[in-house]
């Protein structure tokens, strides 16, 4: 213990002196008045504005940081608090450090992730929330050869946990252990190689900081609220493999201080310190094979893993693994052959739960490199099946077949592609397992629903020919329903307060012409979540009296934002954002901004990255629209809001828009057309402004009287 307290302090006073070197290098080549930022973030240097409230913006105002970490280090305290004051100090400054680099472009490194943007944040919390991901784990260093480098990945990927890969250990990471291993890396991996260097392990520390400034409401500055968040919340472990240096064991002491324990790959005794780590802080695992156990272990993070009989792994994790084309064994669909999905629903008495029959050819029978015909065709019956739950149970068949490893699934219907890879089919994969692991995931994730499931599938062209033409006649007669269902046409819309667990006074009001603003969950899906789960975050609402049909206002609709905000909000606008706008927790796919000086909105997708005519970002825009605010004139939205009837229709719905980003146009593209012309306005896309026509203002108000946007005839809004 007091071995590692000493190290630690020295390991802080080393970071220190490598940031005061670069900082004086960096003042002197670029100015202490050079700017200093992580890319698209909100959150300054978020380790030292969590820790703060600093809101570092120059290279000079680093300064207060090294004052910040030696009064840290000097402080009068019992060993342990030494320690962690050390691990916190090295932290703020590997941060100065990260952010400098940023300047002088020596971040990111090579085929690394670098800073994780705010983007990425939002979207893996969702996933945290929702129970996708069960934990983090930080790996630092490198193992003793690739081989075990790869199957402890393996591993950690089919516990469904996150890996941060990086750092080093005697020159060499495991990053190009995993490169030499061919093992694909990538946020849809679950595996994501941030820096080969201990200063770059900040970037997954800084990364669980902002999930606390931006779910748990937390302000600069408040330490006693962050420290408290991370250590309950944030389920994420450090692993240290090779050898260790005192700069490595600063940093582990800072992650412990946040909450997250170290398994350092040695035969070391166990530290525990009550109070700050629920089990050990730091346990010693000789055996690296045990590595993956003893993190979930350390921080009791539990997962169901999904025990499914195929002859391949299984896991949430390899739904990002592509199959290329040289390793491709045979494929179905895609350019190369008639293939399709479908499941349908029947009477119960008509089907055999678990029957899987494949007519023709298996697999092994295939001639490598072929592309063969394929039907699949699911059938379910269950006492609350519905019809209406026929195209989300179809449309999830993407997901459960791509999370087997080395089968690769994209697109739906009779536009799907997918492609078996030669080191599957030679552990023995067949066709049978895709019923097989169909059949297991129905009855695991929807055995609410489904009593039962049958599969059929076909590489005969005949009857895949035969087959398609009753498939195709079914998916016409469900898209003709869906666009049938209005808001006007239910009772009841759902509550969604899944994000609650994040942004507490959150809650959507998901309706069939309005899905959830994250873009994941429509009316249907709130539904059948409902009868998974009567219990769960989707609850039904009834409208009851209308209070005003233009805006979009219910007594019934009222009643339950008062009751799932905690009386902080007391009505909602369905229809308008100009008057008591629904809310936003911080997921939304895009934000939608009225432009007084042009009548009109715009709308800026997550992903892009520059400046709009508002004179603001969208990170910009979503520190004040997020965080479950009602402000007149902005909301956050699901994309495909923006092609509903009900697109802020008191507003004066879609031709109100007058700019919009260009990946959204693209995005949008046929939907937006088809809305274009219901609005007697076909043309309507060619008046929009993008990016690429112009991001000011004044340019905006020129576009729009040169083409003669609708706008310019509307009422004005305010
Ligand atoms: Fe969160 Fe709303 Fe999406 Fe539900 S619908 S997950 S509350 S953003
Ligand atoms: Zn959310």
């Amino acid at each position: 213990m007091e071995g590692l307290v000493q190290s630690g302090i020295e390991g802080a006073r080393k970071v220190l002196i490598l940031a005061e070197t670069l900082f004086d290098q960096s003042c002197s080549d670029k100015g202490g008045d050079a700017l200093i930022a992580f890319p698209d973030t909100a959150y300054f240097l978020p380790m030292i504005y969590a820790y703060s409230g600093g809101e570092i913006k120059k290279i000079k105002d680093l300064d207060g940081v090294f004052l910040m970490a030696k009064r840290l280090l000097d402080e009068d305290t019992d060993e342990v608090n030494k320690a962690l004051n050390a691990g916190m100090a090295a932290l703020l400054l590997a941060e100065g450090i990260a952010a400098i680099r940023y300047l002088r472009n020596e971040e990111p490194q090579k085929d690394c992730e670098g800073f994780f943007t705010d983007s990425i944040l939002r979207s893996l919390g969702l996933q945290l929330a929702g129970g996708k991901i069960p934990g983090f784990a930080l790996i630092i260093g490198a193992a003793p050869d690739t081989s075990s480098a790869v199957e402890m990945i393996r591993d950690f990927q089919g516990k469904n946990l996150v890996t941060f890969a990086g750092g080093e250990s005697a020159g060499l990471s495991i990053i190009d252990q995993l490169k030499e291993g061919d093992i694909e890396m990538g946020w849809d991996n679950y595996l994501v190689p941030y820096g080969r260097d201990i200063i770059s392990a900040i970037y997954p520390i800084n990364w669980a900081v902002r999930v606390a400034l931006t779910f748990g409401a937390l302000k600069g500055g408040d330490r006693g609220t962050l420290l408290k968040y991370t250590r309950e919340r944030i389920p994420a472990v450090g692993v240290k493999l090779g050898e260790i240096t005192p700069e490595e064991i600063a940093f582990a002491w800072g992650a412990v201080n946040l909450g997250f324990p170290v398994v350092v790959h040695a035969d070391l005794p166990s530290l525990t310190l009550p109070g700050i780590c629920k089990y050990e802080a730091v346990k010693g695992e000789p055996d690296i094979r045990k590595i993956p156990g003893a993190v979930l272990q350390i921080r009791g993070i539990k997962i169901k893993v999904k025990k499914i009989p195929i002859p391949v792994s299984y896991s949430d994790a390899f739904q990002g693994e592509r199959v290329r084309r040289e390793d491709t064994y045979v494929e179905f669909g895609g350019k190369y052959s008639t293939s399709f999905e479908f499941l349908t629903m029947r009477v119960l008495e008509e089907i055999q739960d678990g029957k899987i029959e494949v007519e023709g050819k298996e697999i092994n029978e295939m001639t490598e490199g072929e592309a063969y015909p394929l039907s699949l065709l699911v059938e379910v019956a269950g006492r609350k099946m519905q019809r209406d739950y026929e195209p989300i149970l179809e449309r999830l068949l993407h997901s459960f077949i791509n999370s087997a490893e080395g089968i690769f699934h994209i697109g739906q219907r009779d536009i799907n592609w997918i492609r078996v890879s030669k080191e599957a089919q030679r552990k023995g994969f067949r066709l049978h397992h895709l019923g097989v692991i169909i059949h297991a995931r129905l009855h695991e994730d929807f055995g609410n629903v489904i009593d039962k499931v049958q599969i059929k599938m076909s590489s005969v062209k005949e009857t895949v020919e035969g087959l398609l033409e009753t498939a195709r006649k079914s998916y016409q007669q469900r898209d003709e329903r869906m666009a049938g269902i209005s808001d006007e046409g239910v009772e009841e819309f759902y509550t969604c307060t899944l994000c609650q667990s994040f942004a507490p006074h959150h809650v959507c009001i998901v309706k069939p012409e309005r899905l959830g603003l994250c873009g994941a969950y429509n009316w249907l899906d709130c539904k059948i979540s409902h009868d998974i789960n009567p219990r769960g975050p989707n609850q039904p609402i009834k409208k009851e009296k209308g209070i005003d049909l233009v805006m979009g206002e219910w007594e019934g609709i009222n009643r339950a934002v008062r009751e799932n905000s905690k009386r902080k909000l007391e009505r909602f606008h369905a229809y308008s954002i100009m008057t008591f706008p629904e809310t936003s927790c911080g997921c939304f796919e895009c934000i939608v901004a009225y432009i007084p000086e042009a009548n009109g909105f715009m709308v800026v997708n997550r992903q892009y990255p520059g400046m709009t005519p508002s004179g603001m970002t969208f990170t910009t825009l979503a520190g004040s629209v997020g965080g479950g605010q009602q402000i007149p004139g902005f909301a956050g939205i699901g994309r495909l809001y923006i092609v509903s009837r009900k697109f802020l229709k008191a507003d004066g719905g879609i031709k109100r828009i007058v700019w919009m980003t260009g990946e959204l146009k693209e995005f949008l593209g046929e939907r937006f057309k088809k809305r274009s012309e219901e609005e007697g306005v076909p043309d309507l896309m060619e008046k929009i402004a993008d990016e690429d026509i112009t991001t000011t203002l004044e340019e905006l108000l020129a576009f729009l009287g040169r083409v003669r946007h609708p706008v310019l005839t509307m009422k004005p809004l305010m």
